[in-house]
């Protein structure tokens, strides 16, 4: 099963800068999805038109099959009046955390799954305590986000992304604002969840991850995408020129 689904994306910004152009995107269920390429390449704005962040110009946007937006006939895309459900089905981890500031870890967790979920407090306490044990950070529950390493703030962000459940889980570079000893501690987390099933969509610069826990790895370059498919061929032995000078850089 398809979870979710972009179909020829196109993105311009300011009437002139072209950054999608004609990007699609289909995530199976429990698929680890890496995207890697260059600064500038488009990655981030295609995390934010699969996360209804960024509204895209043209294009076709499904999560499980249901439609958030399609194409007019004019080939303009239109969004579903009521996105809540949709929003529902999945989770962003940024690259600079994105914690709220003023309220504890616990409550970082607990905000969204009461308010916008709804659920009984009890119940959302107990299953945010559980998360907060699995990403290592039980004894962190009533600390502020000022008080944390950048690593344990960005276990914080991504508990508070599985607190809601989310069928699929985005991260922007979760590892890049670290200092690099804390990297490490991010990145084994997220293969903990790749073991777990959890279906990613990771934009990272860590290139022996992508290969060692990615499915899939999708190069893009100037919005578009370049290649895709096997981590160990696209990263080990790729057919394209622009990815290998890519590749290049990281050797
Ligand atoms: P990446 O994440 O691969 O580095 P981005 O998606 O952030 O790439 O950016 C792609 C291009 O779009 C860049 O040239 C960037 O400057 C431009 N861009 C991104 N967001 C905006 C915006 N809100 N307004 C104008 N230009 C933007
Ligand atoms: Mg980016």
């Amino acid at each position: 099963m398809n979870v979710m689904e972009l179909k020829s994306v196109q993105k311009t910004f300011d009437g002139q800068l072209e950054v999608l152009r004609d990007i699609s995107i289909s995530v199976e269920k429990g698929e680890v999805v890496a995207i890697i390429g260059p600064s500038g390449s488009g990655k981030s704005t295609l995390l934010r038109c699969a996360t209804l962040l960024t509204q895209m110009d043209s294009g076709e946007l499904s999560y499980l099959g249901e439609k958030a937006a399609w194409n007019d006939e004019n080939g303009k895309s239109v969004y579903a009046r009521d996105l809540k459900k949709i929003r529902g089905y999945f989770g962003l981890v940024f690259q600079n955390f994105n914690l709220f500031p003023h309220y504890s870890v616990l409550k970082n967790l607990m905000d969204a799954p009461i308010s916008v979920g709804g659920r009984n407090k009890a119940e959302v306490e107990r299953e945010a305590r559980e998360l907060l044990q699995k990403m290592g950070l039980a004894d962190k529950a009533g600390a502020y986000p000022c008080q944390l390493s950048g690593g344990q703030q960005q276990r914080v962000a991504i508990a508070r992304a599985l607190a809601m459940n989310p069928e699929i889980l985005f991260f922007d570079e979760p590892t890049s604002a670290l200092d690099p000893e804390l990297t490490g501690e991010i990145l084994k987390v997220i293969r903990q969840l790749a073991e777990e099933k959890m279906t990613m969509v990771i934009v990272t610069h860590e290139m022996a991850f992508a290969r060692d826990v990615a499915d899939r790895v999708i190069f893009m370059d100037g919005g578009v995408i370049v290649e895709q498919g096997n981590p160990k061929e696209v990263i080990g032995n790729p057919r394209e020129e622009r990815t290998r000078q890519f590749l290049s850089r990281f050797a």
